[in-house]
């Protein structure tokens, strides 16, 4: 055989082997998949409006009133201690799994003022990664196969995933608009109807999620809603899951009252919070829930199993920053305080844009969110199909061909109320001012560009 052919036959060989190989490869894969696929409990619940929504509005050239984080810096006071606690070599290590003893010292000093009673830092806070581990380790800590749990909608939309991978079933309440408002439009104007909410209570209901202020349309549940909500818990004998993320976020004429201040409440809930929001820092991800010995026991069961502690330096630097607040407390320099008289003038600020560009916006009462009814502007999108909700496609299109980028309401709601919600689209208002005179152009010009 020469040499020439010796060669052929040889890469034929390996062709052969190399498919051989290949062909091995795939039946292994597809054993794989056969076997190996998701487990029951997250079916259905791969899509994610900020995966989705994310990464298309983090282009530079588009003005991000998306996803919900400031583009205002946070005070310097945490940033140098975060630079100071990490200096420190023992603060580079593991601190206590159920949160840094600093930190929940100091949370306790804060809450045990808002909620006028003492709390004790180490029975009855959970230090978590963010809002979300809170509202995970509550989920699972506290809620059973076959439960069943009320949720408001609109709704943060990572409650409905939650409570089905604990086994449960999400069972929808709609806030309504009080009918006949058309004009002058705030979050108040939206309400439960007594007799719908009383009827989603029933033997199986384990708990209710609230979100006061509510995410996205900004509503600050007044005492007499809440003790409507209480009521129910008390007469059904459930548990409330109250997530207060953005408690200190409530704007003049509003007050933040706390559901588990309510009498016969502190027993039976569970409140979240986060550092995130309490001085705009988003990507420390930490958070904390608060409630009685007897039910963040359980939460803490999931935390020593899980994630077991958060970062001890964020743990430090965010004690620091909430001792320095509790001193301010009813003070003007207080960030608690600060921060919303700053972000009242944002809101009214983005209000008046979209008036003036004939959308109809949701005057929020707390929060850094403002839904908008864009029904007026009636933006024919049937070339984008009718697979999505018009306010997906609304988002998607106003992203590419505005350069504005915002969350489709419907996101924030079950199917059934989709109808209801799909002319809504949202828009985060924490941000400097330079980014809202980006967003004041785009608006301005609506019909030009
Ligand atoms: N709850 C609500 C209502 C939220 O808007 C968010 C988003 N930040 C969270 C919980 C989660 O908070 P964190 O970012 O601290 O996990
Ligand atoms: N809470 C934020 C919002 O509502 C961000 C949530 C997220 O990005 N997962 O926009």
């Amino acid at each position: 055989m020469n040499v020439a052919r010796q060669v052929l036959n040889c890469s034929r060989f390996a062709r052969h082997s190399a498919n051989i190989n290949y062909r091995r490869f795939c039946t292994s894969q597809c054993i794989m998949t056969s076997r190996h696929t998701h487990a029951k409990r997250i079916e259905g619940l791969d899509k994610n409006v900020w995966v989705a929504f994310t990464s298309v509005a983090a282009d530079p050239s588009i003005v991000n009133l998306g996803q919900g984080y400031p583009d205002i810096p946070p005070p310097s006071y945490v940033k140098e201690a975060l630079a100071q606690a990490a200096s420190v070599d023992q603060m580079n290590q593991y601190t206590r799994g159920f949160g840094h003893p600093s930190l929940v010292k100091a949370l306790s000093q804060v809450y045990g003022k808002v909620y006028g009673r003492e709390i004790d830092p180490f029975k009855e806070i959970l230090v978590t990664v963010g809002g979300y581990g809170s509202l995970f380790s509550t989920m699972q800590g506290l809620v059973d196969e076959g439960d069943e749990v009320i949720i408001i909608e609109p709704f943060f939309d990572c409650y409905v995933p939650m409570v089905r991978m604990a086994g449960a079933k999400p069972v929808m309440i709609p806030l309504r608009l009080k009918s006949g408002k058309k004009k002058d439009i705030r979050s108040a104007d939206w309400v439960l109807d007594p007799d719908e909410l009383s009827s989603k209570f029933n033997s199986k209901t384990k708990a209710i999620i609230i979100n006061n202020p509510n995410n996205p349309i900004g509503k600050v549940f007044t005492r007499d809603e809440l003790q409507m909500i209480a009521d129910l818990c008390i007469k059904h004998d459930t548990l409330c899951f109250s997530d207060e993320v953005y408690e200190w976020l409530v704007y003049r004429g509003h007050q933040h009252i706390k559901i588990a201040t309510l009498p016969g409440m502190w027993d039976r809930t569970i409140t979240v919070s986060s550092a995130g929001k309490t001085f705009s820092v988003t990507g420390w991800k930490l958070g904390w829930s608060i409630g009685p010995e007897h039910l963040i026991k359980h939460l803490q069961t999931i935390m020593q199993n899980t994630l077991y502690t958060c970062p001890t330096p964020l743990q430090e630097a965010v004690a620091q920053g909430m001792l320095l607040n509790c001193e301010l407390m009813g003070q003007s320099e207080c960030y608690f305080s600060s921060l919303a008289e700053e972000l009242e003038g944002k809101r009214d600020r983005l209000a008046a844009i979209l008036l003036e560009a004939g959308m109809t916006p949701v005057i929020p009462e707390g929060g850094y969110f403002m839904v908008v009814d864009v029904t007026s502007l009636n933006q024919d999108l049937s070339h984008m199909g009718d697979d999505e909700a018009y306010d997906y496609r609304f988002v998607q299109w106003m992203i590419k061909e505005k350069k504005l980028a915002a969350i489709p309401v419907t996101a924030f709601v079950g199917d059934e109320s989709k109808k209801q919600f799909e002319k809504y689209i949202r828009l985060c208002f924490i941000k400097k001012d330079s980014t809202l005179d980006a967003a004041e152009n785009i608006l301005k010009n609506w019909t030009k560009i």
